[in-house]
């Protein structure tokens, strides 16, 4: 079932009775989530994920704007009404249940005509447990659990009403580095399984690109761009989306155009058009360079890290805005740290400009 956000704001009154600093946690954001697809919900800490989330589960109130399910206006409708299921970074399972009365929980809080038999809810159960893969664990208390099972089981549970929708909470925030791995691919699975719309939450923009259909970038309570991971990586809106996507981070220069040249210092980079005059903010991915003789890029080499299929030269440049520049060039390539210059040429695809004001993305082509 498709999602539809409209206009949808959250404003926190201050706290601080003295100050009357309210906070737009969330600032008008509209997006319309495709039916049975998973979409990554990614900003830094603070920008207002969670808030998004709570509001598209009910357990927050919009200060203005609308939700839609489907065709239905929810924005007025319980969290129980929703048909949402829920997953927390802390797991949240009841410690005195066992895993089977955990994901038995929902149904048995059902009432009226949803009111399920004993049997269909056992079966229900069942079936939850089996799609995460966590069948053989229904008679351990949550304590006799690992923090990634201990996740299944909250994912089960989240499942086990056969909700329209699947919210995650940056679900993996508290498990380990390879079960961080092995869980998000997991949940992927699931996701494709069920075909449950799914919006998941988390500030790991690795974690975000690897699993979603598509991305929502967010600062500061404001959407900064939406779109497929890879289409947002190879053409980010602005210097905060450049930056906030991709490991290592892109290479950031400040640097200026005159007459149609791009300058990095008084490297000439490329020839561009049709960009006026001025100064401007560059990025290049750490894939964007190739080493050459007579690159117009000059760096100079600090040390080579081995990566084992590429090596990451660190240089330094004075242009650069950050300590190091960082590129990644196949291992093959023989590269000397004692020569005063590496010389590269940068692949056309891989440098953005920016504004230096704004930060937008100016957009030029090569000559
Ligand atoms: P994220 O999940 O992206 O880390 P949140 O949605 O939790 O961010 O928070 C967004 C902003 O709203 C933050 O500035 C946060 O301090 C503020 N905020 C969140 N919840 C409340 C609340 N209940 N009262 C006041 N401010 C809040
Ligand atoms: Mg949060």
């Amino acid at each position: 079932m498709k999602i539809v956000l409209q206009n949808l704001t959250k404003i926190f009154p201050s706290r601080n009775k003295k100050s009357n600093e309210e906070v737009i946690a969330v600032n008008n954001f509209n997006f319309e989530i495709p039916d049975g697809k998973l979409i990554g919900l990614l900003g830094p800490s603070g920008c207002g994920k969670s808030t998004t989330l709570y509001m598209i589960s009910g357990l927050q109130k919009p200060s203005s704007g609308k939700i839609f399910f489907g065709n239905d206006d929810v924005t007025e409708l319980s969290t129980e009404n929703r048909g949402i299921g829920l997953v927390f970074q802390n797991y949240a399972l009841y410690p005195h249940l066992t895993v089977k009365q955990n994901i038995l929980f929902p149904l048995q809080n059902l009432k009226g005509k949803d009111k399920l038999d004993k049997d269909t809810m056992l079966k229900r159960a069942y079936e939850a447990a089996k799609l995460v893969q966590i069948e053989q664990l229904l008679d351990r208390k949550p304590s006799e659990l690992s923090g990634g099972q201990q996740q299944r089981v909250a994912i089960a549970r989240a499942l086990v009403k056969m909700p329209r929708v699947l919210l995650l909470d940056e679900p993996l925030s508290n498990l380990d580095a390879r079960l961080r791995l092995q869980t998000r691919e997991e949940i992927r699975r699931i996701q494709k399984e069920t075909g449950i719309t799914t919006v998941f939450v988390t500030h790991d923009q690795e974690e975000a690109m690897s699993i979603s259909d598509m991305i929502v970038v967010m600062k500061t309570g404001l959407v900064q761009q939406i779109g497929k991971p890879q289409d947002v990586y190879d053409d980010p809106a602005n210097l905060f989306v450049a930056k906030f996507l991709g490991t290592p981070p892109i290479n950031v220069f400040n640097g200026r155009v005159k007459n149609g040249t791009l300058y990095i210092g008084s490297d000439a980079v490329m020839n561009i058009q049709p960009v006026p005059d001025q100064e401007v903010i560059i990025g290049i991915r750490p894939e964007g360079f190739v080493l050459s003789e007579n690159g117009a890029l000059k760096c100079k080499p600090v040390n080579v890290e081995v990566m084992g299929r590429d090596v990451s030269i660190v240089s330094t440049h004075d242009a650069s805005a950050n300590p190091f520049v960082r590129s990644i060039i196949n291992a093959d390539n023989k590269v000397d740290v004692t020569t005063d210059f590496v010389r590269y040429d940068i692949k056309p695809h891989k440098i953005f400009i920016f504004n230096k004001e704004t930060e937008e993305r100016i957009y030029f082509e090569v000559k």
